[in-house]
């Protein structure tokens, strides 16, 4: 499997003339090499694959990192590699323009001085965009641990709980149910601050007459899950839950129209045509959704603005919103395995319109 992935990675290498890559972000030395800790290069030379880091890891790293030699060192890994012989006879090697800092790349043009060191973006990231079924198996866990934690947080929700508490409580079951960890900060959104799509948790009670947008994932070997629902609480104003049925009718007509070989931005427009009947238009104010793997955001990015066309093993999220500054907001959020006809939903709580006793 990892194989594959370094073929593919020296395929386009070639491609585009590079004998060596230097790999920096750590979803992609995670995606080619399986290691999952903080410090990490790896090396990729059309022959010879190379994976450094430092002490803390010697034991994580052998258990984790498969056909890659492997050099624990204490000096900076830059320096180590231009020690190795693993660049030899090479004389162009890309680097990761979007993980590199200027000040790291300052270090590494010290360390290679006579290599061609070649910005390049997206190359790891562009073989990750279609997943193989190792990794759907996976992002389905997290998905199914997602709909868990949901079924039992209905159960501990009430009115007079802050969203601090909503939040804390999700985190723990993601862990109760099997998970590592959170995908990202849990959202917790209620009353008028529903308004605001990112909302970090406060301190402020849910209360009855108010919808509560709650958004997070759960993390499996790396591979994360991202659903949000929005729940009522008595009854919400009527504004608001007309707004409900506008996200849920565009949620839905997305969901059956994803397919891979149509257009993202097609696709986004499936969604926000059916809000913008329900003249809510101005409100969804964001794209319909992004690529999920190792990453919580990755490509292919599903906005207007996109030109990807989406491709089959390709996994995305759906999640179509509205906000209204003021009165509050609406979410719905499912991610799905894109097939040739149709695609798989990876997370199934119910999209109804849950509504708990004031
Ligand atoms: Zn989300
Ligand atoms: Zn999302």
């Amino acid at each position: 499997m990892t194989n594959n992935r370094i073929r593919k990675l020296r395929a386009r290498m070639k491609e585009l003339s590079l004998d060596a890559l230097l790999v920096t972000a750590l979803p992609n030395i995670r995606y080619l090499t399986g290691f999952s800790g903080s410090n990490g290069l790896a090396v990729v030379t059309a022959r010879r694959a190379g994976f450094f880091t430092d002490s803390r890891y010697r034991l994580q790293s052998a258990g984790e990192v498969k056909r890659f030699t492997r050099r624990i060192t204490s000096r900076p890994l830059f320096d180590e590699a231009a020690a190795s012989k693993l660049l030899q006879g090479c004389a162009a090697a890309g680097f990761e323009s979007d993980a590199v800092t200027y000040a790291q790349f300052r270090r590494l043009r010290k360390a290679f001085p006579r290599l061609s060191l070649r910005p390049v973006a997206g190359l790891v990231e562009n073989i990750a965009i279609v997943k193989d079924s190792a990794e759907i198996a996976l992002l389905a866990r997290a998905g199914k641990i997602a709909d868990a934690v949901f079924r039992d947080l209905c159960a501990a929700i009430a009115p007079g709980m802050t969203e601090l508490e909503v939040a804390a409580e999700i985190s723990w079951l993601v862990r109760r149910h099997g998970a590592e960890r959170d995908a990202f900060d849990v959202i917790v959104a209620s009353g008028a601050r529903g308004a605001l799509p990112h909302a970090r948790p406060t301190r402020k009670k849910l209360r009855s007459g108010e919808f509560v947008t709650i958004d997070f994932g759960a993390t499996v070997r790396g591979y994360c899950s991202d659903m949000a629902r929005t729940i009522a609480i008595g009854r919400p104003p009527a504004r608001l839950r007309a707004a409900y049925a506008a996200v849920q009718e565009a949620h839905g007509a997305a969901l059956r129209a994803a397919k891979a070989g149509m257009r993202a931005s097609e696709l986004d427009a499936v969604a926000r045509t059916r809000i913008a009947a329900h003249r809510l238009g101005k409100y969804f104010t964001h794209s319909l959704g992004h690529g999920l793997g190792l990453r919580v955001h990755e490509r292919p990015r599903v906005s207007a603005l996109s030109n990807e066309i989406l491709r089959a093993g390709s996994v995305i999220t759906i999640e179509p919103g509205v906000y209204i500054p003021g009165v509050g907001g609406v979410r719905i959020e499912d991610a799905v395995v894109l097939g040739g006809r149709t695609s798989r939903l990876l997370t199934s709580s119910p999209r109804e319109l849950l509504t708990l006793p004031a």
